[in-house]
């Protein structure tokens, strides 16, 4: 009982320690026009303006990810603009059930983890979106 307790606060820590972090978050359903603004609704209704870099954005726009409860961390620009972290800050999370996740993409083929969505650097074949704990971001695929 206490060993199994211990494991699991080990397991559960660093993601809370990433979502902490001193960042702002952000939370719910990423809505897109062709052309114009990323736009964050919130649960209470409310559009908040996401920018980020080219990776980030890149992400924002992936339908795979609109489908999902998405939330970012950054930096309040405005009250109704948000900065999302540069790509290589992990800024971007699915939550799904209780669990927050941190976007990546995987080519299961040559075992290669990117951040943004496209076709695999190595075969060309389109990478596969793969949210998972952040705590694995330290360790081997
Ligand atoms: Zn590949």
């Amino acid at each position: 009982m206490t060993r199994r307790r211990f494991s699991a606060i080990l397991l559960f820590t660093p993601v809370a320690a990433i979502a902490a972090e001193g960042r702002a978050t952000v939370t719910g359903r990423l809505q897109t026009s062709t052309g114009g603004p990323v736009q964050l609704k919130t649960q209470d209704g409310k559009l908040i303006t996401l920018e980020g870099d080219i990776s980030t954005t890149a992400v924002l726009r992936d339908p795979r990810v609109i489908r999902e409860h998405f939330e970012a961390a950054g930096e309040w620009k405005s009250p109704g603009l948000f900065l999302i972290d540069p790509i290589h800050r992990k800024a971007l999370f699915i939550r799904r059930n209780a669990e927050l996740l941190v976007i990546t993409y995987w080519c299961e083929i040559c075992a290669i983890r990117t951040y943004a969505p496209g076709r695999c650097q190595c075969c060309q074949d389109e990478t596969a979106l793969d949210p998972r704990d952040p705590a694995l971001e330290n360790t081997a695929p």
